[in-house]
């Protein structure tokens, strides 16, 4: 049998306020850092998105009980609630940022009041702390319905406005509401990125294309048994 690498996408860290259908993606302070301490009491090992990449060119096979925490959009509140215990605990995460947004005003619908998203100081700070960051475009648009010229500059640019801010490269992309196609995939793979991840629900085997990463998403229901029968089931 394969062995998989699991994937888990994070949006919020924080305390919803009532009313707000987003806080489907908030995931409590104490319910996060209760699911850090099951990972490390069920010995999973935290993977860099940098290795995983090196994997799949080197064709390694993965360790077993291996996972990524990602977390998509840069939240701000994610540096008050999940930085700290990711420092603590020496996990390279990765974050995905929106470029030319400060708050995620692409949720109109579903967010009454739009949210703040990580200024650069902040992001400056996490990297130096060892998270890693990623491109999620510079505004949030379905890529398959973007025209080609847009496309490239929301692929291509964000990347350089992120490496420019950070002095590093950027190797990870993640596509806004997990919409791609073979154009949009073939972009991000020309662009330079290594790893590109979507929304759809799976674990990743060695022979996952890299740019169709499938994760698995960790919601506010999620209790601990929930997010045990997450990390653990077959799929
Ligand atoms: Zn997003």
């Amino acid at each position: 049998m394969q062995t998989k690498l699991r994937i888990l996408t994070y949006h919020r860290i924080g305390f919803p306020s009532k009313g707000k259908k987003y806080e489907t993606l908030t995931v409590l302070p104490q319910r996060f850092r209760a699911q850090l301490k099951l990972l490390q009491l069920m010995n999973f090992t935290h993977r860099s998105l940098d290795d995983v990449a090196e994997n799949f060119k080197n064709k390694e096979k993965f360790l077993k009980k291996q996972i990524v925490l990602s977390f998509d959009d840069g939240f701000d509140d994610l540096y008050e609630h999940a930085f700290p215990s990711l420092v603590k605990m020496a996990i390279p995460a990765i974050i995905y940022l929106v470029t030319d947004r400060t708050e995620n005003t692409w949720d109109r619908k579903t967010a009454l009041r739009p949210l703040k998203l990580l200024s650069l100081d902040r992001i400056s700070e996490m990297s130096r702390h060892g998270i890693i960051f990623g491109s999620h475009t510079r505004t949030h648009e379905n890529l398959t319905q973007c025209t080609d010229d847009q496309l490239l500059n929301e692929v291509v640019n964000s990347k350089k406005i992120i490496e420019d801010m950070l002095g590093l490269e950027v190797k990870h992309f993640c596509y806004p509401f997990g919409a791609v196609n073979q154009r949009v995939a073939d972009t991000v793979k020309q662009a330079g990125y290594q790893t590109a991840c979507t929304t759809k629900k799976g674990s990743v085997y060695l022979n996952n294309n890299p740019f169709m990463l499938p994760r698995l998403t960790i919601g506010k229901r999620m209790n601990l048994l929930k997010f045990l029968l997450r990390i653990t089931v077959r799929d």
